[in-house]
């Protein structure tokens, strides 16, 4: 149990030997630097103890592709934030994986955030993606700071800084952040993020690669150059896609949507279709330049090894 919120920078910091914990920031930076390709899953703490079997069952089979790092969504709340660092704490300790966990601003003060960011030292964690949160009544209400707490990503990215040699990872939206003025205020945040200290950024999820690539031309012309990694979401089921085309706010390609509506009644069709989309996204990503991907799981494994196997990425 982590009771000093003074986080010593040493405890933090890159271990030449390379081996134990501190070495895990160097894993996460070493595989972004290195040029190559990443390749990250994301999972979110369930809410249930069947979830969670769910959710180790796909951690287990998702295990032998060897990702550059896998992450956990940090919850709204304070049990399922407990689950995310017992998760996270797991990941570490108990598997070959390299964790990258997630925190929000949401409903913390500043001591608080120092508290979790202790926890997860304390677990070995060392990268963090660094984030905001939505605001505390959902999605598309207004963003309440906690009174001692903290406005937005780059002030969590800078406290991070101050605390410790952690790899710091942001969000970036390639169809721009719903409360952003414009695109290209939004890419001026994210070159703030990085001038905070962040060093790599993953996206929203999006359907259409031309998005992603936009976003890249932004945050370069304003000086933004940390490796942005694409957010993938595989769409697998008919649920799903009306879902995501009617709440989701990311631009749905209207061919997509036909193909699927004119199989909606045979799911083995759907899924299909969604698979065959998916993987064209990856590749027009990785052919197109981008430093790796990211998927969003949704804590099961079968799409994402499915896109591996399309895309022959086991053998890399
Ligand atoms: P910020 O960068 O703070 O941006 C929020 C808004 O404020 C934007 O409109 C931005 O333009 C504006 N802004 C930012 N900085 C400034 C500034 N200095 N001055 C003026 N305006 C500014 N949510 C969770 O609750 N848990 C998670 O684990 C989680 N994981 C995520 C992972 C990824 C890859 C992504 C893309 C999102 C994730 N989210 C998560 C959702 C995210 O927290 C929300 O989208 C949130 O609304 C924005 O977070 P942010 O870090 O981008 O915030």
């Amino acid at each position: 149990m982590h009771t000093d919120t003074t986080i010593r920078p040493t405890d933090a910091g890159f271990d030449p030997s390379g081996s134990g914990p501190a070495s895990m920031a160097a894993v996460v930076d070493a595989a972004i630097a290195s040029g190559r390709a990443t390749f990250s899953f994301e999972f979110f703490p369930p809410k249930t103890d069947e979830g969670e079997q769910h959710l180790w069952r796909a951690i287990r089979e998702l295990e032998p592709l060897r990702p550059s790092f896998v992450s956990v969504t940090y919850g709204a709340g304070g049990s399922t934030r407990d689950r995310t660092v017992r998760i996270t704490e797991r990941i570490a300790s108990e598997t070959t994986l390299t964790p990258v966990a997630h925190l929000t601003c949401v409903g913390a003060s500043v001591a608080e955030l120092r508290t979790v960011i202790g926890q997860y030292v304390d677990a070995g964690v060392r990268t963090v993606l660094a984030l905001r949160g939505d605001p505390p009544a959902g999605p598309g209400t207004p963003w309440i700071q906690h009174p001692d707490g903290l406005a937005h990503a780059d002030e969590l990215v800078r406290l991070l800084g101050s605390l410790g040699d952690f790899s710091i990872g942001v969000a970036a939206f390639p169809e721009g952040h719903p409360e952003s003025v414009d695109l290209e205020q939004d890419a001026q945040v994210l070159a703030g993020k990085q001038e905070a200290g962040a060093r790599f950024a993953i996206t929203q999820f999006f359907f259409e690669a031309s998005h992603y690539f936009d976003l890249i031309e932004r945050a370069e012309r304003v000086g933004c150059t940390m490796p942005i990694i694409p957010g993938i979401m595989p769409l697998t089921d008919i649920r799903q896609v009306r879902r995501f085309a009617e709440l989701s706010g990311a631009d749905f390609p209207q061919d997509f949507a036909e193909r699927v509506r004119a199989v909606a009644d045979d799911a083995d069709a759907v899924r299909a279709v969604g698979m065959e989309a998916a993987s064209r996204l990856c590749q027009e990503l990785l052919d197109g330049g981008a430093p790796g991907l990211h998927f969003y799981t949704l804590n099961r494994s079968t799409a994402t090894r499915e896109i591996y196997a399309d895309l022959g990425l086991a053998d890399r």
